[in-house]
């Protein structure tokens, strides 16, 4: 029989575990910024109703025209059903969704969520550009202060600091309101008119469907053309400008540097007001780490009562990436606490024993499970980066006692083989961690002065 040889789809990748603590590192960076924001993690569907995304990130979108993988089930013969579903190319629309379906706009406003989710797009695979993806995203509902937006970013902007990220620009643009919008779109008709019969395809649909998406064509030629379009800023009414300005003031009063880049209009056409963008000027021109804004309309638009809104969603591969060219520093691997050796099958039991024992104390302890030699296992034992290990044989039995050794030093201590065994280790590993933190000395001072 041929063998099966089936690789990844293109454009997805697994995470090994020994990169997985890289992953460990920002998502823990994330929650605990999310938390200390006052924003609720929420868990949404992978895949939703095509409709949400059609409505909410807009059909003539790259993310909707080209890049949605659409669900079906096997069985699902009658092709009814072929395209009712997508996989969630962002994370936005399902919040939303969610949060008018479970009512969350009654509660006291404004809602603050995260989450961490995976996202997909059909898109050309490269560095920071997959299939599959995953994204840190905030949503903030019911207020349009421009404090909120401040707060938004700021957010974003402790994150990357918090993962060591350098040379990382925030970039702030106003996209107006439908009102200033209205009169933008005539302005960009007006200029990309003469040119029109240049243009790609795409871009003819654009102009009459929505000439904003006219800005953000990746085509050379398109994009020549509209180097010197007008931009939006310049057509802003009074209530958007005072509050981009406002919004200026507030990042400025938090020490947050940023450039007001009138270019961004960002690749989703739920946005009003604010957009923004965090770019790493180190990973090429993948170089979009983290994007956001406002979407005032979105709620109302996707049936819940009329309540702005913001947030952003932050790439996480892109975050690891730029992490890693840049040298930062992750946490370190979790490894094996303590290896629990045997000779013979009287102490195999009682190396179960104390491992479960210790075990449901959380210690990360490990036994023998294999039926190695005593010199297999300890290689093993090397192998997991224990911290320490013991050896237990006939002899340790009978006296009750054995010699814990710690792996980093050699050092060997006895320890009594009695129910206190978890008790005495626990403490042992505690003043080991801190021994390595450096914080011993800092620990006995801190307690001998107060
Ligand atoms: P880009 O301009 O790079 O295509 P985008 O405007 O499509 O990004 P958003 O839809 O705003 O991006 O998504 C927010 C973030 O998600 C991006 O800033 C980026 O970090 C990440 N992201 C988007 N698409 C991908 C992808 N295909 N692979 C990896 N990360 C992605
Ligand atoms: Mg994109």
């Amino acid at each position: 029989m041929a063998q099966l040889n089936i690789r990844k789809p293109n454009g997805t990748r697994d995470v090994v575990p020994s990169q997985m603590y890289k992953w460990n590192t920002v998502e823990a960076i994330v929650k605990s910024q999310a938390e200390a924001y006052g924003f609720k993690e929420i868990r949404i569907p992978t895949f939703e109703d095509m409709g949400l995304f059609v409505r909410s990130v807009g059909d003539t979108t790259d993310v909707v025209q080209k890049e949605m993988y659409s669900v079906s089930a096997t069985g699902d013969k009658s092709g009814d059903n072929a395209s009712a579903y997508a996989l969630r190319p962002e994370g936005t629309a399902g919040t939303i969704r969610a949060l008018i379906e479970n009512g969350l706009l009654n509660d006291g406003l404004p809602q603050k969520l995260f989450y961490v989710l995976s996202c997909f797009r059909h898109e050309k695979p490269q560095a920071g550009r997959l299939r599959e993806f995953h994204q840190f995203g905030v949503e903030m509902a019911g207020t349009q202060d421009p404090r909120a937006d401040a707060e938004v970013i700021s957010l974003a902007k402790s994150i990357l600091d918090m993962a060591g990220l350098k040379n990382i620009q925030l970039n702030i643009n106003s996209i107006g309101c439908p009102e200033c919008r209205a009169k933008y779109q005539q302005a960009l008709r007006d200029y990309f008119k003469p040119n029109l019969d240049k243009m790609c395809d795409t871009c003819h649909s654009r102009y009459e469907k929505n000439p904003l998406r006219l800005l953000d064509c990746k085509s050379e030629i398109c994009s020549e053309i509209a180097k010197d379009a007008p931009v939006i800023i310049d057509y802003l009414c009074d209530d958007c400008r005072t509050h981009f300005e406002d919004l200026q003031k507030y990042l400025t009063a938090m020490g947050i540097d940023f450039a007001v880049n009138p270019k961004i209009v960002r690749g989703l056409d739920y946005y009003t007001k604010t957009v923004f963008e965090f770019v790493s000027t180190d990973i090429g021109s993948q170089g979009t780490v983290c994007g956001g804004g406002r979407y005032d309309g979105l709620i109302e638009q996707l049936g819940g009562k009329p309540t702005p809104a913001l947030g952003f969603g932050m790439g996480l591969e892109r975050l690891i990436l730029t992490m890693e060219n840049q040298g930062a520093e992750f946490a370190d691997e979790e490894t094996c606490d303590i290896y629990i050796g045997s000779m013979g099958s009287a102490a195999a039991v009682k190396a179960m024993q104390i491992c479960r024992a210790l075990r449901n104390d959380g210690v990360r302890a490990e036994c023998d499970v294999v039926g190695r030699s005593v010199r297999a296992q300890m290689k093993y034992a090397d192998k997991l980066k224990a911290k320490f290990s013991v050896m237990i044989g006939d002899s340790e039995l009978e006296s009750g006692s054995v010699k814990l050794k710690d792996m980093q030093s050699g050092e060997q201590t006895d320890i009594a083989l009695d129910d206190e065994f978890g008790a005495v280790f626990s403490a042992m590993l505690i003043a080991k961690q801190l021994e390595s933190e450096g914080l011993d000395g800092a620990l006995t001072d801190f307690v001998g002065n107060s």
